[in-house]
């Protein structure tokens, strides 16, 4: 029995140790004050200018900054997923991808699952992908993950960036009537999103297929959002592997605010860029162009 106590009680030091940090150090662009220039041709329709390439502001342009998921390891850690203990322990750079630039942002934004990690880090580990049981020497794999320490993000498949959504013409080319519907369907998902609460233990099972839908709900505005929707059950389904631990309530409560976050960041940046849009679309229609 009092085996089982010390083990609890390291696994609970564990997890205050590894719980999930906002994306500490990256610093992506706010939704609401990203702007895009337009200019007038000789017909006088706004045309959207040349996206300058914005150095990013997060790693300063070099495209890489100090590992996030492994710097609060022990030095002798020999896994993470998102650096793989690299010399210097550099990973891409979440906010521009590892390109030193942030792309157009009419065309790409920080994937709606993994905001540029390319994959979801196992919160049940914090990343190392292994736990230390009975007693303090022993390591072992990590029930949830593995031993992998994270879940590749289906999202972006690795890409670590998503397209606009997919209207058709495209958001930056699309009249004001189709960016209005399309807008309603972005509406919608958003308030869907809005409604979650992140909580652990047995509500969370409910709270997880809410989300699940959420992100079902935009799969007619973007594919993804369908894988995303099987991403985030199969993922919480993993998480919910380490529910034998003390403080897995709490763990479970903010690897969803995390997921929710993450989405949420993607849908404001689209709506974002479909106002800008419609501005433009608005501004030519009433014109006559298109
Ligand atoms: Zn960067
Ligand atoms: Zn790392
Ligand atoms: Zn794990
Ligand atoms: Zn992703």
């Amino acid at each position: 029995m009092r085996t089982v106590k010390t083990c609890l009680l390291l696994l609970s030091l564990l997890f205050a140790a590894t719980a999930v940090l906002p994306a500490q150090g990256a610093r992506y662009l706010k939704p609401d004050r990203i702007e895009r220039k337009t200019e007038a041709d000789d017909e006088g329709l706004q045309k959207w200018a040349k996206w300058p390439d914005l150095k990013c502001p997060s790693c300063k342009g070099v495209g890489k900054t100090t590992c996030q998921t492994c710097a609060r390891f022990s030095a002798d850690a020999k896994n993470c997923p998102e650096c793989k203990r690299v010399e210097k322990l550099l990973a891409p750079c979440r906010v521009c991808a590892g390109e030193g630039k942030i792309p157009d942002p009419l065309k790409l934004a920080p994937c709606a699952g993994c905001m540029g990690a390319s994959f979801l880090v196992c919160t049940v580990c914090g990343g190392g992908g292994q736990l230390r049981v009975g007693g303090a020497k022993r390591w072992s794999a990590c029930p949830s993950c593995r031993g992998k320490g994270g879940f590749p993000c289906t999202g972006c498949k690795g890409k670590r960036v998503m397209t606009s959504l997919r209207l058709k013409p495209p958001m930056m080319d699309a009249p004001p009537d189709k960016l209005l519907k399309a807008m309603k369907d972005l509406d919608k998902m958003i308030a869907l999103f809005d409604k979650i609460t992140p909580v652990g233990g047995t509500k969370s099972r409910k709270t997880v297929k809410a989300m699940g839908k959420a992100f079902a709900a935009g799969k007619k505005i973007h594919p993804a959002f369908k894988d995303l929707a099987k991403l985030s059950k199969a993922y919480m389904s993993k998480i919910f592997a380490g529910s034998q631990f003390q403080g897995h309530e709490e763990n479970e409560a903010n690897t969803i605010k995390m997921l929710k976050s993450n989405a949420e960041y993607y849908l404001k940046h689209q709506k974002r860029m479909m106002q800008l849009a419609l501005k433009r679309a608005e501004a030519n229609a009433a014109k006559g162009g298109k």
